[in-house]
């Protein structure tokens, strides 16, 4: 059994540590409070490391920050606050210089200045990017400008519960998966920059980590989610797992071609052809495999991504982890033959509901990165906005936990607080018959891969909550067979597959009452977009039968909605 360790206490806790955790922790520190990052993987091994394709910032000749704030209003299909987008833009460049001051090694270009690749969804070469490995670089580079501050890392701790009393903050209960214990936190702030929640569905391009932890934690302490129907899918991913073949390969000029030999988005975006947004390209590719032009494979139906004409030596130099994926895990040459490719889950649009500096509505929560919705993605995140997201909006919500911190009084956490999470485990390890959390996950994924994916309608969206809901009342009857504590990864398939759950519940519930397509949520049976009805953010509250919704408007400052067209 489980041992409980005695309470630590922090001034701020900052949950996870990639790009948005470590840029809260270093923003807070800065402001001189007591820091702590509680992370269930060693820092540098957080999904962030993964981004290949690049980071947006205006800072081309050509470029302008009002051209970037209109790509993203567009691309978010106008449910994007622009108050926060504009914030974000004009935040983008300084980010970017900052980065490089702390050691990251972007590409170059001929002159030497910073390259910058076209992305979809943008009107110029607005991304830069280091080689196809941009995340690995920026992760770097923050790591080693974090690690000259003072501050403590609990790693391999993971969060198990957020405490709220006297409404506001207490701080955090965490299983410590090394010593096998549970641990109390007490934190005047706590900030969850826990990344996405990809593992939702079964073919994705996340990291097996990317389960939703503080977004469901957050949910369960009363935190609004918001907007969290809209489920970005990548257009172009490899084999059956989902590998990620970066955008950057379509702005490196590669090109999609259906099994007729025909360049088939020029039905779809006659002038900006691949360099559409992602949701338009996803959709796109999944007609042309649903009305038969696609290829057949060993691994499903698939479109081809063809690069050979950018001949070796670009494709070796600009895009080098794609090669060695297609040559390690596909048994292909991308320089020789066309990438098999179909969409995949990626990103999620929704998270926990903040504004620009990060607050919720839970007095001393904050939350940055994926696992926040500002929101400035709205139905649709373009590419390499979102390595760009955790660094400005990590930034602004380390500074804010940090203020409130100061001021607040001190934290208070009981006996019950612990005991709580402590009951729950225990009747989960003595279940003599029950539940295998590992089936349970399998089973969600297949439900949301069939029932919640690019194209949507109301017998789906009803078939599939029914089956989650199933999932969710079998889960109540959960076995930990496991009985060891160190490293016990069959009790933290528990934790995360009852996160995994919920997240999917709440989904389905705000897919199935928005009666409309808007960007990446696109339901056949109400094709049009419904300005009137649903230019809103859908707000998602935990009650005990499930996520109860409401509603909040979007911000407009200057761009007015029009038809999105690319
Ligand atoms: C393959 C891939 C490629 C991408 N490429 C790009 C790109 O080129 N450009 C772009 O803009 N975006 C890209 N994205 C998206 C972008 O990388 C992510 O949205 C972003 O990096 C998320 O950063 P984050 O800091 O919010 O979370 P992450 O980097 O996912 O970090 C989450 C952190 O939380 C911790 N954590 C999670 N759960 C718990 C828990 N229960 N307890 C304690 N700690 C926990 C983890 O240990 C980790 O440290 C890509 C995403 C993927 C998957």
């Amino acid at each position: 059994m489980l041992v409980r360790f005695p309470m630590l206490r922090h001034e701020v806790v900052v949950v996870g540590a990639g790009l948005a955790g470590q840029r809260a922790a270093l923003a807070a520190v800065q402001a001189g409070r007591d820091v702590a990052i509680v992370t269930k993987l060693h820092p540098l091994r957080s999904h962030s490391g993964a981004a290949q394709g690049g980071i947006n910032a205006a800072i081309g000749p050509n470029d302008s920050i009002d051209a970037h704030i209109y790509d993203t209003v567009k691309g978010s299909d106008y449910l994007g606050d622009q108050d926060a987008i504009e914030y974000f833009c004009r935040e983008a460049g300084p980010t970017v210089i900052e980065m490089e001051h702390f050691g990251t090694i972007f590409s170059r270009a001929e002159d030497g200045t910073l390259a910058q690749r076209p992305f979809g969804g943008a009107g110029f070469p607005r991304t830069v990017y280091a080689a196809d490995r941009t995340g690995l670089a920026l992760l770097q580079g923050l790591w080693e400008r974090l690690g000259s501050e003072q501050f403590t890392l609990y790693e391999e701790w993971e969060l198990a519960r957020i405490i709220v009393r006297d409404g506001r903050v207490q701080g955090i209960v965490a299983a410590d998966r090394r010593k096998g214990g549970l641990q109390e936190v007490a934190a005047k702030a706590v900030v969850i920059a826990t990344g996405g929640a990809g593992r939702i569905y079964g073919r994705t391009t996340n990291a097996h980590s990317c389960t939703g932890d503080g977004m469901a934690a957050a949910y369960r302490a009363g935190a609004f989610l918001k907007d969290m129907e809209f489920v970005q899918f990548h257009p172009t991913a490899l084999l059956e797992g989902g590998i990620l073949v970066t955008e950057g390969a379509r702005g490196e000029g590669g090109i999609l071609m259906n099994a007729k030999g025909e360049r088939f988005m020029s039905k779809y975006a006659p002038k900006v052809l691949e360099l559409a947004s992602r949701d338009v390209v996803a959709r796109a590719i999944m007609t042309e495999i649903l009305e038969g032009r696609g290829f057949t494979g060993p691994y499903g139906p698939y479109v081809h991504l063809e690069l050979m004409h950018l001949g070796r030596e670009k494709i070796e130099s600009r895009l080098q982890e794609i090669c060695d994926l297609c040559r390690s895990f596909a048994g292909m040459d991308p320089v020789t033959a066309p990438i098999p490719i179909s969409p995949a889950q990626h990103y999620m649009m929704g998270g926990v509901g903040t504004n620009i500096p990060g607050e919720t509505n839970i007095p001393g929560l904050y939350s940055a990165g994926e696992a926040a919705c500002v929101s400035i993605h709205g139905a649709n995140r373009l590419g390499g906005n979102s390595l760009m997201e955790t660094l400005v909006f990590g930034k602004s919500a380390g500074a804010a936990a940090a203020e409130y911190a100061a001021k607040a009084p001190t934290p208070s956490l009981t006996q019950g607080d612990l005991d709580a999470v402590t009951g729950t485990f225990r009747d989960w390890f003595l279940r003599k018959d029950g539940e295998d959390p590992s089936a349970l996950r399998t089973e969600l994924q297949q439900t949301m891969d069939r029932y919640v994916n690019i194209f949507r309608n109301e017998a789906d969206l009803a078939e599939g909550l029914r089956r989650v809901r199933a999932l969710k009342e079998r889960f109540s009857r959960v076995r930990v067979v496991d009985q060891s504590t160190v490293f016990n990864l069959n009790l933290s398939d528990a934790v995360e597959t009852e996160h995994l759950i919920d997240l999917a519940e709440v989904i389905l519930v705000g897919a199935y009452a928005r009666t409309e397509s808007r960007g990446a949520h696109y339901r056949t049976d109400y094709p049009k977009r419904d300005d009137a009805k649903w230019m809103k953010h859908t707000l998602a509250q935990a009650t005990p039968t499930g996520p109860v919704l409401s509603y909040s408007p979007v911000a407009f400052t200057r761009w007015e909605p029009k038809e999105r067209v690319y």
